[in-house]
């Protein structure tokens, strides 16, 4: 029996049946097919996609170039584990992404499945090169599920609760939400001062020469498309460089064209030591990789790092064609102009309705911060959701974010074509503007 063979209701039923609750769903929608920025469910719907699988397509559903390099490689050999006999793919996707990868340094590459995985790798990698045990992540951090990435993650329901005892040497610093700025001062006047709380941590919790890297995302994805100003990632890095701690980027959501350049560090003309990637690196296979400088990559010994299954040669050329597509394509350009045209949308309903506390973002990686009121900055958690809800129902995928989950985040493929961008704002609004009449 081959999926979709069943009603829609029939497979709702055998899903709650034999799938636990633990692996969520934001909808009950079933995928017959997908094609660039749209999905079209069983019953025929079509669904815009403005969550793109959680900001993995990039280079639109089924893009035609990835689509045909799996369909090539599928016919040539699917899996030989890159540890017992090599292969090309792998190599020259390593090659590419250190050309790509911010740093004008010397840097190598490997391979692992998923996001979570790219960042235990930065951490085992940094502690071999360091000999230090020391991690260090950020307030409304999200590195994924496992132990040790679950531990460096920030929000606790539903991440963590339940799952101790963590794992141990990992300890968090506050991000520069300037929204909610964690030293109550003004982001025009501050000079990014939340940064310097570093160097009092050095001397409150965890000596620096006890530290083998600083984990950060440029901008927090799950944790609410918070985004920084320059100064504190230029701060970040040079304390870090001061105390021989690898500085790792973790770009696993912001990577690969999502705010408008290939790594959104790029923005900040850091060079990160380490740079953890994932998500729209594969055009939806599961690949995740690690790129650094030589000399740390390098540290760990023959065996210490890999996987049966990491570089897998399917998503390998499915990567090499996800970077052919942004070139030949222009999907960065692409991606800036879709950028500017939700910037100003959204800008335009900050002026309209009361319940949008922030809209912030960059490039096309764009939210918008729901309050109840905008002096008290109350999360609108009840909206957000009541949003989303409205949204998916009238067939727009949507994702709400954040710690207290008042954020609405934009993830559509950047391919989307402007017809369907219009489609899917004018959901956005009308439910806005219901909501905002307290109609949920
Ligand atoms: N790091 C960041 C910044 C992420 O956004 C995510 C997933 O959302 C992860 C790591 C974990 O990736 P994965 O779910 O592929 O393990």
């Amino acid at each position: 029996m081959g999926p979709n063979t069943e009603s829609a209701d029939d497979l709702q039923a055998l899903r709650d049946r034999y799938v636990p609750k633990g692996p969520f769903n934001a909808t009950r929608y079933l995928a017959a097919t997908a094609k660039g920025a749209v999905i079209t469910d069983t019953e025929g719907r079509e669904l815009i996609d403005f969550a793109g699988g959680i900001g993995v397509v990039n280079v639109g559903h089924c893009n035609p170039k990835v689509v045909a390099a799996i369909k090539d490689q599928a016919e040539k050999f699917i899996h030989t584990c890159f540890h017992i006999v090599m292969y090309e793919p792998y190599i020259r996707l390593a090659q590419k992404l250190c050309e790509l990868a911010p740093g004008d340094f010397e840097k190598m590459a490997l391979f692992a499945n998923a996001g979570a995985e790219a960042v235990e790798n930065a951490v085992k990698i940094a502690r071999s090169h360091t000999k230090r045990p020391g991690v260090i992540a950020f307030e409304g951090g999200f590195h994924g599920r496992t132990l040790l990435t679950m531990t460096m993650t920030s929000k606790v329901k539903p991440y963590k609760f339940g799952f101790g005892p963590f794992a141990p040497e990992v300890y968090r610093m506050p991000y520069a939400y300037c929204y909610r700025c964690p030293m109550g001062l003004d982001k025009a006047t501050c000079g990014a001062a939340c940064a310097d709380l570093l160097k009092d941590f050095f001397i409150g919790h965890a000596a620096a020469e006890n530290v083998a890297a600083l984990v950060v995302e440029p901008v927090l994805g799950e944790g609410g498309f918070v985004t920084p100003p320059t100064q504190y990632f230029t701060k970040l890095a040079a304390i870090c460089k001061e105390n021989g701690i690898v500085f790792v980027a973790d770009e696993v959501q912001t990577g690969f064209g999502r705010t408008g350049k290939y790594f959104a560090m790029e923005h900040h003309g850091i060079e990160p030591d380490i740079t953890s990637v994932a998500k729209s690196l594969g055009g939806g296979m599961p690949i995740s990789g690690v790129v650094g400088r030589r000399e740390i990559m390098d540290a760990p010994q023959v065996g210490g790092t890999g996987g049966t299954y990491g570089g897998n040669p399917l998503a390998c050329r499915a990567a090499l064609a996800v970077l052919e597509v942004f070139e030949e394509d222009k999907l960065l350009e692409k991606g800036r102009t879709l950028g500017e045209k939700i910037q100003k949308r959204f800008a335009s309903w900050m002026a309209e309705y009361e319940l949008i506390g922030e809209e912030r973002g960059l490039g096309p990686m764009r939210a918008l911060e729901l309050v109840t009121d905008r002096e008290k900055k109350t999360p609108a958690t009840a909206q957000a959701k009541a949003l989303v809800k409205f949204c998916v129902d009238r067939g727009l995928l949507l994702l709400s974010c954040g710690t207290h989950g008042n954020v609405i985040r934009t993830l559509m493929p950047l391919v989307i074509t402007d017809e369907q961008l219009e489609r899917g704002l004018s959901i956005m609004e009308e439910g806005l503007r219901e909501i905002s009449k307290g109609n949920f």
